[in-house]
């Protein structure tokens, strides 16, 4: 039983993130304490799925022991060793190498943060750089998607492009800019795939000649957006935009924080895709969640140009904890599971999931189902031939969560009536199938 003690410090004490402050002194906290495989367990022993994965991260699922053993291996051995100044630890180092083996095309330099947020910066740091090596200083203006998240660090949060990470902040900064999502189910240019991509290529061109041509240093992209609420491109939009910024000399970075390591079926999405972006962020699943880690891939191009930019230089940019070793260490632990079975066994599973959610598409509250792999959402309305949707407040949503989370599930309830689903990809088939079960009886207490 959690003690009202705790709920008390927390109350007084620890300021949530992402949270109402009001509205969580009212409702209290919910304290995980312990967790295996997909269940986690709260501290008054109620048991969930975790249809969430923490959040989106821990991709490999919970208690690996061989993760746990790999920190404790490297803690006891060389538990902190910097990667400034030329210094550098063998996990980092080695990670750094499997990783860009990995990658798409020539994404071959990685650089460590400490989780996505920080990778995204870190970006528009080395983009920056890029164009006054370039000689094109000018190239200052950022361009990303209406409904992407990119983090809430001061200048990431300018790019991540929804309304509670603006309000009341100051950003965007007017060297931010934003096109219209793909956003299928409600979008102006109707859901075919075609006269979606040709809007958005209209949106990114025009985007482009009103800022500038030569003013645009990039153009960020999720390849499925994430906490926008799932939104899943049309076959061929991120190519399609890949090519655009290439022929407008605009870097492109996708960023992976979600989609990455097996999120949506391969280790990164955009081999799906078909492209290989100037930039790749990561995070979440680099290290399954088990310790904080992020990386930014960088195309050779792009660390070549910085290179002989700074020439002798240092290229001042780094936190204490880059390439920590203890991160590394369980990052490539995790990668050993990803390969041993665990992407395989999420392709199985996220087919399943899909399927299942498609198969919720006729209850009255369902308007839409979309995702991709382990990687899903439904979207709810009151009338769906208008595709009204559930009342903006969060309250309808919150109420959902509290349901699902009493019938054994956790899910992610946007506000917008928006429920996502990204599971760890060691799923069974029967918690897929009871995470589908737990969803519908949510949606029938809704009604
Ligand atoms: N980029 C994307 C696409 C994300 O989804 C997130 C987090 O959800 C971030 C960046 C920020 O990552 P973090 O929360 O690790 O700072």
């Amino acid at each position: 039983m959690l003690s009202n003690s705790l709920i008390e410090l927390d109350r007084a004490h620890l300021v949530h993130p992402v949270s109402s402050f009001r509205g969580h002194e009212k409702l209290g906290v919910r304290v995980l304490k312990s967790a295996a495989g997909a269940t986690v367990t709260d501290t008054t022993g109620h048991q969930l799925i975790d249809g969430f994965a923490g959040l989106w991260c821990v991709n490999a699922g919970y208690g690996h022991d061989s993760i746990v053993e790999a920190a404790a291996r490297q803690m006891r051995e060389l538990p902190y060793a910097t990667a400034y100044f030329d210094l550098g630890n063998e996990p980092a180092i080695r990670l750094a190498s499997e990783l860009a083996d990995r990658a798409p095309g020539d994404l071959n330099h990685v650089y460590f943060t400490l989780g996505g947020s920080d990778a995204v910066d870190s970006t528009i740091r080395f983009i920056r750089y890029y164009w006054h090596a370039k000689g094109e200083p000018q190239r200052d203006q950022f361009i990303s998607v209406e409904q992407g998240y990119h983090g809430s660090t001061t200048a990431g949060a300018g790019l991540t492009a929804l309304p509670a990470f603006h309000a009341g902040f100051g950003v965007p900064y007017d060297w931010q800019h934003r096109i219209p999502s793909h956003y299928a189910y409600r979008n102006p240019a109707g859901e075919d795939a075609a006269a979606i991509i040709a809007a958005s290529l209209q949106a990114l061109k025009d985007k482009i000649e009103a800022i500038g041509p030569n003013r645009v240093a990039a153009f960020y992209v999720e390849p499925i957006q994430g906490s926008g609420g799932v939104l899943v491109p049309p076959d061929g939009w991120v190519k399609a935009m890949r090519e655009l910024c290439r022929s407008h000399g605009i870097l492109f970075v996708a960023d992976e924080v979600i989609t990455g390591f097996g999120r949506t079926g391969p280790l990164f999405a955009c081999t799906d895709e078909d492209i290989v972006p100037d930039f790749m962020t990561t995070a979440k699943g680099l290290t399954s969640g088990y310790i904080p880690m992020g990386a930014v891939f960088m195309a050779d191009h792009v660390y070549e140009t910085i290179a002989d930019g700074a020439g002798e230089a240092a290229v001042g940019h780094g936190y204490t904890y880059s390439a920590h070793p203890v991160s590394a260490a369980v990052g490539l632990e995790v990668l050993k599971l990803y390969e041993g079975g665990l992407l395989e066994n999420g392709r199985r599973t996220g087919a399943r999931l899909m399927a299942g959610l498609r198969d919720l598409k006729d209850h009255p509250l369902v308007g839409d189902v979309r995702g991709r792999g382990m990687l899903a959402a439904i979207e709810l309305v009151t009338d769906k031939e208008r595709k009204t949707p559930l009342p903006a407040a969060a309250a309808p949503s919150r109420r959902i969560f509290d349901r699902a989370w009493e019938n054994g599930l956790v899910i992610r309830a946007f506000g917008n009536g928006v429920l996502g689903y990204a599971p760890p990809l060691c799923c069974t088939d029967s918690e897929i199938d009871a995470i589908v079960e737990r969803t519908l009886k949510t949606l029938d207490q809704t009604l």
